[in-house]
Formats: C-alpha cells, sequence, structure tokens
C-alpha cells in the first residue's frame, strides 16, 4: 500500500528515533527540559523571531496564536479555505470567543487588496473590530500553493503600520520556502506569531512550534497549560524535531518532484483530473464525479488519498514514499480516475 493521504504519516527514522532515545531531559512546566529549552531556542532563530513555544499540534499552535492577538469578540480575517476556519473544530469560537471573517481565494492564493479592502477599523459599537489577519503558506486546502511574498510583503506592512496583528499558520512553511528559495525567517520576521509543523513533511512524530516576540511566548506559555497543554519530559519529542530540522528540512523539495511525477501519471491516464501546472510542493488536487468511491477503488488498487470534497481527492508526498512509489500510485490512481469517468 502506498500512503498519500498525508504527510502526516511518516514514521520516525532509526537516526531520529536514536536521537529520541540519546535526548537529555527534563521537566518543561518547570523550563527545565534541555532538549524543549534547544528545540525553541533553534526554531526562534530559523523563523527569525525572538523566542518559540513547542505545542502538541499545528491546532493548538495556531489556537494561541490567534488567542495572543485577538479579544473575546474580536475577529481574525482568513481565507474561506484557512485551516483555522475548517479544520480546527471551531475552537478559535469555541475556547476563546473569536469570530472569523473570510475571503475568497483561487486555490488559497492571496491577494492582499482583497484582505485589506475587508479591515473593519474604529466601527465604535457598530462592527467586530479586525485584531489579526492569519495567512496560511502553503495553503493546503488550496492544494499546496505557495503565497507570493510580494503579495505577503506589502500585506505585512500595511497592517503594522495600521497596528494589526498578523499570524502566519506555517503547518507547511517549509514547503513555501523551499518552492521560492527563501529562508524561513524571511517569511517570520512579516508576522507577529508563526508556527512551523514538525509532524508534517519534516518527518517527526509529534510537534509544532509557535515563534514570536518573547513577551508573546510567555503569555502563550501560560494559555497552553491552561489548556492542559503543558508537557514534562517533552524532550523526547523536541529530540525528533531538532533531527527534522537538521536532516529533513534540507530535503523538503524532493516531496515537490515526487509530487510533479505522481501528478504526470495521474495525467497520462486522465488529462482532467489533474491540473499538472499548479502542483507547486507536495500537494496534489484531483477532480473525479464522486470522490468516496473513487478513493474506494484506489484503495483496492494499493493507494491511498484523502476525501477533501464531493468531487476531490488529495494526495500528498512525503520522506516515506520514494519516486519509483510516486510515478506507480500516479498510474494507478489515473487508471481509477479515468474508469471512473
Ligand atoms: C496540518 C495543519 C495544521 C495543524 O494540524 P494538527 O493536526 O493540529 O497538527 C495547521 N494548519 C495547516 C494548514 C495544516 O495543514
Amino acid at each position: 500500500m502506498i500512503d498519500l493521504r498525508s504527510d502526516t504519516l511518516t514514521r520516525p527514522s532509526p537516526g531520529m528515533l536514536a536521537a529520541m532515545v540519546a535526548a537529555p531531559v527534563g521537566d518543561d512546566v518547570y523550563g527545565e527540559d534541555p532538549t524543549v529549552r534547544e528545540l525553541e531556542r533553534r526554531a526562534a532563530e530559523l523563523l527569525g523571531q525572538e523566542a518559540a513555544l513547542f505545542c502538541t499540534t499545528g491546532s493548538l499552535a495556531n489556537l494561541l496564536g490567534i488567542w495572543l492577538h485577538v479579544p473575546p469578540g474580536g475577529e481574525v480575517l482568513c481565507d474561506s479555505l484557512a485551516h483555522i476556519a475548517r479544520a480546527e473544530m471551531g475552537a478559535h469560537g469555541a475556547l476563546h470567543g473569536v469570530t472569523m471573517r473570510t475571503w475568497a481565494s483561487d486555490r488559497g492564493r492571496l491577494v492582499a487588496d482583497d484582505v485589506l479592502s475587508m479591515l473593519a477599523i474604529d466601527c465604535g459599537p457598530y462592527l467586530v473590530e479586525t485584531a489579526a489577519v492569519e495567512v496560511e503558506d502553503t495553503s493546503n486546502f488550496g492544494g499546496g500553493t505557495v503565497q507570493d511574498f510580494g503579495q505577503v510583503s506589502r500585506l505585512s506592512a500595511e497592517l503594522g503600520r495600521l497596528g494589526i496583528a498578523r499570524h502566519l499558520d506555517g503547518a507547511r512553511l517549509a514547503n513555501a520556502a523551499a518552492a521560492t528559495g527563501r529562508a524561513l525567517s524571511e517569511y517570520g520576521v512579516l508576522f507577529d506569531t508563526v508556527t512551523l509543523c514538525l509532524s508534517k513533511g519534516l518527518g517527526a512524530p509529534i510537534g509544532t512550534v509557535l515563534a514570536g516576540s518573547a513577551e508573546n511566548m510567555a503569555r502563550a506559555r501560560v494559555q497552553r497549560k491552561r489548556l492542559g497543554g503543558g508537557w514534562r519530559q517533552a524532550g523526547l519529542l523536541a529530540a525528533a524535531g531538532l533531527w527534522a530540522l537538521e536532516h529533513n528540512l534540507p530535503r523538503t523539495a524532493e516531496d515537490h518532484a515526487t509530487a510533479r511525477t505522481f501528478a504526470r501519471a495521474v495525467a497520462e491516464n486522465v488529462p482532467g483530473g489533474v491540473d499538472v501546472d499548479a502542483v507547486e510542493t507536495n500537494v496534489v488536487l484531483l477532480q473525479t464525479r464522486d470522490a468516496r468511491a473513487a478513493a474506494a477503488a484506489c484503495e483496492s488498487a494499493g493507494v491511498r488519498v484523502s476525501v477533501l470534497g464531493p468531487r476531490q481527492l488529495r494526495a500528498v508526498t512525503h520522506l516515506d514514499v520514494s519516486m519509483e512509489q510516486c510515478a506507480a500510485a500516479g498510474a494507478a490512481v489515473g487508471r481509477v480516475l479515468a474508469q471512473a469517468l
């Protein structure tokens, strides 16, 4: 079985496991886990921020990041495809009283003017105030779309001038950086808070880092504990994250090459099933008549993909699938989708 449902499916490699077992640990609630501290120091440095906080998941890191900026009853603006809007179980509203307004986009692609035209500033007792804007790079449900750096920079500068906070959901920021050739820090400095998932393409079993100012990270540490997310000898997991940053971060672009190979193989069998030119990173969106039925048929043919909508499937490449496997998987999925037409 070739499993392309997500890049979260990777298993820790022998080298990563060895690093985990060897890690010096302590109680992180007391701030005494040296490996967690080292991961937070390294992540802050990579992301161009003062400090970082190691969290269980990307959802928790986003929950804390948005909480830092948006008071109860305030709003965050985001893409209608955003993970915070669609895939975090309503946590921002359910737990923190945050409201959201969303903008429409072409495959998750940010257009600064569209966002700036939505801001609600100084509206008195009439309209909800915009407290923050959230950007996702790459856009997951957009299909691994890489944001235009000029658009992101311009939005960041305008919001900075207006005093509106900026949060970057960088679950797959490593993929965006690999695609553009930019450093993670070039993105990080444009935002007040930024996340980076260690458990996606970077291949760690668990964990996301949130980065921002030292003051904000100290506040987030308290709220993380309040939510039950304080942890103890988390250095075992931080060691996997450090290993991932050192060994897997530099190989991220390989997953983009395998995704293109997969997409081309699909297109050879069913040209209308995939837009090969839209594959920018490690995510491939597939179109079909009945996504559930097609996913089941793909599984019978030895490939797992995920159902994203009634007519949409998603395949994601990662470090546990080789070029050969992706070529074979693309051909198999392409044959299934061709039959389903
Ligand atoms: C995966 C992902 C997250 C975090 O997911 P968790 O499962 O909570 O770690 C956040 N944002 C985006 C865009 C993602 O793809």
